[in-house]
């Protein structure tokens, strides 16, 4: 494992509708393998829609809360939903950046699919001047070598052991030990036909999602 650094952070958005084991994994393994003093989860905003039977903001928040009581590298960040509208990465990530302060490496994390369309997100230069990309790799996925993130790719890639000396602007591909096949689709639709997903999320989570009544038809 690498040495612990306190001023390592790292980011991880979703809706997390609910959060599950899937993603507590992962950041837990990228935690432990990039010597991170933090990951951040970061739920977006969502309006809750009449046809989709999913959790409020808060509700989203308080289940993340409880999943991460007990694991001190997994970190709650509420801002996203408290801005009430939808948000862009760099804004959040400026917003990070100015609590953050100039010395911290901070890390934005996606999915190497999510990655091939890096140069359409707003401002991803200004992106890349706030943050390094932490990019989870899967095998069999390619990148188009004639893409602009395959440029990116190419120049700007960097060994885990050496974030540390990178504030921002660096590619850094990971590949996860555990990849669990869980989706949160998957848990809403077997609550909706009143199925258990027990193992699926934490036990907490699962007991308050309950007692919410939430994602029953
Ligand atoms: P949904 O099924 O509602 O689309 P989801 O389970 O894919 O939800 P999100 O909240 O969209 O979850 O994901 C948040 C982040 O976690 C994204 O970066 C996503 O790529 C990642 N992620 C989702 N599922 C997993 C999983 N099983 N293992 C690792 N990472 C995951």
């Amino acid at each position: 494992m690498s040495t612990l650094n306190n001023n390592l952070v790292a980011v991880m958005g979703g809706t997390f509708d609910p959060v599950h084991h899937g993603h507590l994994r992962s950041a837990l393994e990228l935690q432990q393998l990039l010597g991170l003093s933090e990951v951040r989860l970061l739920p977006c905003h969502q309006p809750t829609h009449r046809d989709h039977p999913g959790a409020d903001s808060q509700q989203r928040l308080t289940m993340l809360q409880l999943a991460t009581e007990n694991e001190p590298g997994l970190v709650v960040d509420p801002r996203e939903v408290n801005l009430d509208q939808p948000s862009y990465s760099v804004y959040t990530l400026e917003s990070m950046r100015r609590e953050l302060g100039e010395g911290t490496v901070l890390c934005w994390v996606l999915g190497v699919d999510a990655f091939a369309a890096f140069t359409r997100w707003h401002q991803w230069q200004r992106i890349l001047e706030l943050a390094n990309l932490i990019v989870i790799t899967r095998p069999g996925f390619e990148l188009d070598d004639s893409s602009a993130e395959y440029q990116l790719w190419q120049t700007q890639q960097i060994d885990h052991h050496t974030l540390s000396e990178h504030v921002s602007g660096k590619i850094i591909p990971v590949r996860l030990p555990s990849q669990l096949e869980i989706s949160a689709t998957y848990i809403r639709e077997q609550l909706q036909v009143r199925q258990s997903a027990r193992y699926l999320l934490p036990e907490s989570v699962l007991n308050y999602l309950e007692n919410q009544g939430l994602y029953r038809k």
